[in-house]
């Protein structure tokens, strides 16, 4: 019996699973509410914890496949940039923190993603973060893709949402990196000069340089339900002013409050609400129903 099993079931078992992809740990514990979830669930439910809602972080390929229509997408390919311009070393040479991330995202990748697609039958140029890609962090390449995202949404007449997930400006290139937000800003701007939407899906994290330049000037800010988005962290705010921070402080729902974000949207139904704000804009005609009619 045993050769049976092994020789036998465990390889057709296997032959399976790896044809599904479901990764090796089939399960995962809820960071929020400790719950195990079954992965395949979890990946049901756009990795998000049936139990207590807590969004997971996701990267820039799930989004395209949950935001455009019919999944249907095509990745652009996105401007050279130079290569470690500061030959910049801390514990590691910047260089081989490159390669590790494009090892484990694939060749060629950084922290930004473009596809364009329609989304509610809408044209739209989608710019995706993948936090595990160096934490997001925003250097020379992600300044060049975000301005090849809005030039491309110029081009097609599209509109252009923006889904930030970074801790910032991307440290191992100086001053290059902070010189990325006017960059970001001005590339938002070349959309909103051409009377197209411009929206950003603020996801978590989104802080520091990224938080205060092309992520804080959407027409429309939507954030993710329990996002932390803001510009320094709450222990360095509190350390600096001597006082206790309110419950929730820097939270979608805080940000929502406080005016801070238009609509704080659950991932389920961030496609249908981005779909619905597109026909509005782009199709006010089609979208809205005449409440009389008139002769
Ligand atoms: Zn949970």
């Amino acid at each position: 019996m045993p050769n049976w099993l092994s020789n036998f079931v465990l390889p057709k078992i296997r032959a399976v699973v790896s044809r599904k992809e479901v990764p090796d740990n089939l399960w995962k514990q809820c960071p929020s509410c400790e719950q195990t979830l079954f992965l395949r669930d979890l990946v049901a439910d756009l990795m998000v914890c049936r139990h207590c809602g807590h969004h997971f972080r996701i990267g820039s390929a799930e989004r395209f496949g949950m935001l455009f229509d019919n999944a249907t997408f095509e990745k652009i390919e996105l401007p050279k940039t130079a290569i470690d311009p500061l030959r910049f070393r801390d514990r590691k040479r910047y260089t081989e923190r490159l390669r590790e991330s494009q090892a484990a995202l694939g060749a060629g990748s950084e922290a930004v993603t473009v596809a364009r697609g329609q989304i509610g039958g809408i044209a739209a140029v989608v710019a995706a973060f993948d936090f595990a890609f160096m934490g997001g962090s925003m250097g020379v390449a992600v300044g060049a893709a975000l301005v090849a995202a809005s030039r491309l949404a110029v081009e097609r007449q599209a509109a252009l949402i923006v889904i930030p997930s970074s801790g910032g400006a991307r440290m191992q290139e100086g001053i290059l990196s902070l010189m990325q937000m006017p960059r970001t800003i001005i590339a938002a701007d070349l959309v909103k000069e051409a009377r197209l939407p411009y929206i950003v899906v603020l996801t978590d994290p989104t802080t520091g340089g990224v938080a205060a330049s092309f992520a804080a000037i959407g027409d429309i800010a939507i954030a993710e339900p329990g996002a932390v988005v803001g510009f320094a962290g709450a222990r360095v705010i509190e350390e600096t002013i001597h006082e206790k921070l309110p419950e929730g402080f820097q939270r979608a729902e805080y940000l929502l409050e406080h005016g801070m974000v238009d609509m704080v949207v659950k991932r389920g139904d961030l496609a249908a609400t981005l779909a619905r704000i597109l026909r509005l804009l782009c199709q006010p005609a089609i979208a809205s129903v005449p409440m009389v009619a008139h002769p």
